[in-house]
């Protein structure tokens, strides 16, 4: 039976006069891989941040398994199974890969020591590279201490934006080979954020299509690669 994990009802943000989402709603069941996609300046970043607290929404609300988050601070909706691997990947370049991943469970009160197997199981690299400094690591190994770091606090929901940003394609089809497998084996739900809305919308067993701070259409990935107007905009007419 389907459940709804998160809950986004006609949710308002921005930043001053700047109206960044318009009254979006939209839903990520238990188990599901979701996809947003949209133009640069859509509001895609916007909405993960917003779920996450920052920016505030100015109306709507945000619900996680049943339970309101719309007020609650970024932390303790952290605290309550929420991680986002940020787009510019946003790693402490100065800490070690291993203090990065450290972090990333302490601040959600996991320990560290318990997540940090799987996640070097995960990424290889990261168990590799572990004393290296996270700023110093090659694209793609960001892009992996990101999701690893976000994988460290055990979410139950993972809001991943643009992880294949910047990567060859080799690279970024294991990132994405990844994120399938953590969904098959784990059950991770994921909401995505993508450019690269070819290979999201493979992945992701819905999609949604934001056009400057409003959803204009969804349905199954499938459905939405079908459409002739995405590919326009989206698949580069292909
Ligand atoms: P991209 O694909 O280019 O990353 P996006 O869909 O993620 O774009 P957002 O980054 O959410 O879009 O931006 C939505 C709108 O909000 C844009 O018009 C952007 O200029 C504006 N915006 C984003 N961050 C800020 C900020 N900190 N201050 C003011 N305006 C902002």
């Amino acid at each position: 039976m389907k459940t709804t994990m998160l809950e986004v009802d006609n949710l308002a943000t921005g930043y001053g006069a700047v109206q960044a989402l318009k009254g979006v709603s939209l839903h990520v069941d238990r188990g599901e891989i979701v996809t947003l996609i949209g133009a640069n300046g859509a509001g895609k970043s916007t909405l993960l941040m917003s779920i996450c607290g920052d920016p505030r929404a100015r109306s709507g609300r945000i619900m996680l398994d049943g339970e309101d988050i719309t007020a609650k601070p970024t932390h303790e909706i952290m605290r309550s199974g929420v991680a986002q691997s940020p787009e510019g990947r946003r790693i402490f370049p100065r800490m070690s890969v291993l203090e990065n991943l450290v972090l990333g469970a302490q601040a959600a009160g996991q320990d560290p020591a318990q997540q940090l197997p799987r996640v070097f199981d995960l990424f290889p690299r990261l168990r590799e590279r572990q004393s290296q400094r996270g700023g110093t690591l090659s694209g793609g190994e960001q892009q992996m201490l990101a999701i690893g770091r976000a994988l460290m606090s055990r979410p139950r929901l993972l809001l991943l934006d643009e992880p294949s940003l910047g990567l060859a394609p080799l690279i970024s089809r294991q990132i994405f080979a990844t994120i399938r497998d953590l969904n098959e084996r784990e059950g991770l739900t994921v909401l995505l954020v993508e450019q690269n809305a070819n290979q999201a919308l493979r992945l992701a067993h819905r999609g949604y299509v934001l056009v400057t701070g409003r959803i204009t259409m969804s349905g199954s990935g499938a459905e939405l690669l079908a459409r002739p107007e995405i590919r326009d905009a989206y698949l580069g007419g292909g």
